[in-house]
């Protein structure tokens, strides 16, 4: 899973992806933890500054640790790919709060339509066919079901694997895409 922050010309000025899975202690990024993810490796490196007309992309939909991490950032906008139905309540959470984020919490627009929904809503599930496929064996509340199978076919029949001599699609390119 991947983010990046757009400038409100448009323009891509950080990006930061999911680290849980790598080695802990890795200079200038939050690794090998629980927290590692890429919403919140994009935001560790966001100096002090207005960043109201600013847009955080990311290939999911961000998890309430990321959401409250854009809104002390002062990010104003979210737009994500994916959608991750687990966070769908974080809507609900200026309500609880409301002196302190009515207006500040950011807005939020997703998921995308098309492919660059079912890929990023994908991505996530691939990642649990490949390291934790024991946690997808059967049907669980982490992931919708009909993503996980989805998810095995790519794996087992080897559609995700990039012909060689040639370049992956940089997500941070797809994502700046998107318009
Ligand atoms: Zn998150």
């Amino acid at each position: 899973m991947g983010a990046v922050l757009v400038d409100p010309d448009g323009q891509i000025v950080l990006a930061g992806r999911n680290r849980r899975a790598d080695e802990a202690g890795l200079l200038g990024q939050i690794s090998g933890a629980a927290i590692a993810h890429a919403e919140i490796n994009l935001l560790a490196q966001l100096g002090h500054g207005d960043y109201r007309d600013w847009t955080l992309r990311s290939s999911l939909q961000p998890c309430l640790l990321c959401l409250s991490a854009v809104r002390v950032g002062g990010v104003g906008h979210v737009s994500y790919a994916g959608a991750d139905p687990l966070w769908d309540g974080c809507a609900q959470v200026p309500a609880l709060l409301p002196e302190l984020l009515s207006s500040r919490w950011p807005t939020t627009t997703g998921p995308a339509e098309g492919m660059d929904g079912v890929w990023g809503a994908l991505l996530p599930a691939i990642w649990y066919v490949v390291h934790k496929p024991e946690s997808v064996a059967e049907p669980t509340d982490l992931l919708p079901w009909a993503t996980v199978q989805l998810a095995r076919g790519c794996v087992t029949t080897g559609i995700l694997d990039a012909p060689s001599g040639t370049d992956a699609y940089s997500l941070a390119s797809a994502l700046h895409h998107r318009g």
